[in-house]
């Protein structure tokens, strides 16, 4: 475990050396709980009416901060989730990034004008704030998931609880304080430690009327049938299973590239991670070789020692998840190309598995599930046409319970656009790998299917989750006009 509970005590554990506590934190006892959520009501009254500039000042306030201290903050995520320094850099810039994007809706929140059908009348709708939230959030992006829920809720106006993962709440918590330095009323932002029992414990307040989740799609339906009971608005960013289609004419170097990062970047536990990749048999052959050679030098296994870019599994639990994973797969009649083995000799502290290829059939159970670790599932076709391979890669791709993200390679931009449009996910790339989202106002973050509700997260679609529409209608006539009755003749 990252996460150990002795008692009231949580400790955060280095998955790179389970022997180094890298934070301690208390867990919240239900009374704590009980004032938290009052304190987030009385909040709400006071930050509900400062003006959304206003409450745009501190979250611009919050981005300089971080930036102030970006190495720092990036060094402690590094510890305490184990991805590797430069991918938690990027991870601290996409807060900062986030948070500046949102304070800059501060002076827009747009809501719409429109033409009344009568005279000396005017309707035009805004966005209001909606009450307390509860953001709870998964372990692999500590610090930029809670800054894609709290920077929207907050700029809306509402306050919250975070429940950040037990397995990383060192980022959470850092989040909180810098959040409250730079100037928020006391109770707008408050962390809640614990596991599972303190999210259900807020999650079945009444007080509570927003529910933003992030994490497996088996807890994500328990959240969202309790936010059903009280009506809680409710946004569910779940599980994936991300193909890759490599078409015949595509440029093989940035394939290999792409799958490097897309499959074993954060070892593979993105929820957008690279985990199928469809491709011709005769265009794999080529890449196969130099592809494992460089896969093999992100971890060293002569002196057992990873590299800068690859990262351990974040619980002995999953790590044991993602070999059984493998071993049922190669029981089930996949190849082993390479990999395969949970690397611990008993020398080291940290649970890494070895980067893996299998080659596998679309319907085999390792082919529709999501692993959440460093693994590739190669589906090989034989199809030299090139529409009808796309036929074939889009139709596997689709035929999944899962629609976050799927990427093609190819340099026919016409095959390429027309796949784009037919994969049923809620990103696509074109010549780039599946992970790597970026924030943004036309960059919405969110899947399809079992992947989500319908919500999205890092673009202005955000701000749907945290905000409920008014319509006002305002006549000026000085007479009662009624709507579809006044202004029609039934003659
Ligand atoms: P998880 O579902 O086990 O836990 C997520 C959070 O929910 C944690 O804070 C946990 O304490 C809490 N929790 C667990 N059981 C609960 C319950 N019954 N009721 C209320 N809260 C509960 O997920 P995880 O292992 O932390 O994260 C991995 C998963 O998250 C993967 O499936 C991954 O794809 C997904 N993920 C999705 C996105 C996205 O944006 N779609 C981003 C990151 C991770």
């Amino acid at each position: 475990m990252s996460a150990v509970i002795e008692g009231s005590l949580l400790l955060n554990k280095n998955p790179s050396n389970i022997s180094e506590v890298v934070s301690e934190h208390k867990i919240c006892a239900p009374f704590e709980l009980d004032q938290m959520v009052y304190e987030s009501q009385q909040a709400f009254e006071v930050w509900s009416k400062t003006p959304a500039p206003e409450r745009a000042k501190c979250l611009a306030r919050a981005a300089q901060l971080y930036a102030d201290h970006k190495e720092h903050y990036s060094k402690i995520l590094h510890k305490e989730n184990g991805k590797p320094l430069d991918e938690a850099r990027g991870e601290i810039q996409e807060v900062i990034d986030t948070l500046e994007f949102f304070a800059g809706e501060g002076r827009r929140l747009y809501g719409m004008v429109g033409n009344s059908e009568m005279p000396d009348k005017s309707i035009f709708t805004t966005r209001e704030p909606i009450g307390p939230a509860l953001l709870i959030t998964a372990w692999n992006f500590p610090a930029a998931v809670p800054s894609w829920k709290a920077a929207p809720c907050l700029i809306a106006g509402n306050s919250f609880i975070l429940k950040p993962s037990e397995h990383a709440p060192l980022s959470g918590k850092i989040f909180i304080d810098v959040l409250n330095e730079s100037g928020l009323p006391h109770g707008v932002a408050q962390l809640a430690v614990g596991g599972a029992d303190i999210a259900k414990n807020l999650l079945a307040r009444d007080e509570i009327k927003i529910v933003s989740f992030t994490g497996s799609t088996t807890v994500g339906r328990e959240i969202a049938t309790e936010a059903a009971r009280s009506f809680k608005k409710c946004a569910l960013e779940l599980g994936g299973k991300n193909s890759c289609i490599v078409m015949d004419d595509a440029n093989l170097e940035l394939v290999q590239e792409g799958l490097i990062w897309g499959a074993y970047g954060t070892a593979g536990q993105r929820c957008t991670s690279t985990s199928r990749l469809i491709i011709n048999k005769s265009t794999f052959s080529k890449i196969s070789k130099p592809f494992q050679e460089s896969i093999s030098k992100l971890y060293d296994i002569a002196n057992n020692r990873p590299s800068d870019k690859y990262c351990p599994i974040i619980t002995a639990k999953q790590l044991r998840k993602v070999d059984d994973l493998v071993k049922e797969a190669i029981a089930e009649g996949a190849e082993l190309v390479c990999g395969g083995k949970i690397l611990d000799d008993g020398s080291h502290q940290g649970y890494f598995y070895e980067p893996t290829i299998l080659k596998v059939k679309p319907d085999m159970k390792i082919a529709k599930t999501e692993v959440f670790g460093p693994v590739l599932s190669v589906i090989e076709l034989d199809e030299p046409k090139p529409e009808a391979f796309l036929e074939q890669a889009v139709a596997i791709a689709n035929d999944i319970n899962y629609g976050l993200s799927n990427a093609i390679y190819t340099e026919n931009v016409n095959l390429g656009m027309k796949s784009l449009r037919r994969l049923e996910s809620g990103l696509v790339y074109l010549n780039a790998p599946t992970i790597g989202a970026e924030c943004g106002g036309a960059s919405f973050f969110g899947g399809w299917k079992q992947t989500g509700n319908g919500s999205r997260e890092g673009g202005v679609a955000a701000l749907d989750t945290y905000t409920q529409y008014k319509t006002i209608s305002i006549d000026y006539s000085a007479s009662l006009q009624k709507a579809q009755i006044s202004n029609y003749r039934n003659d």
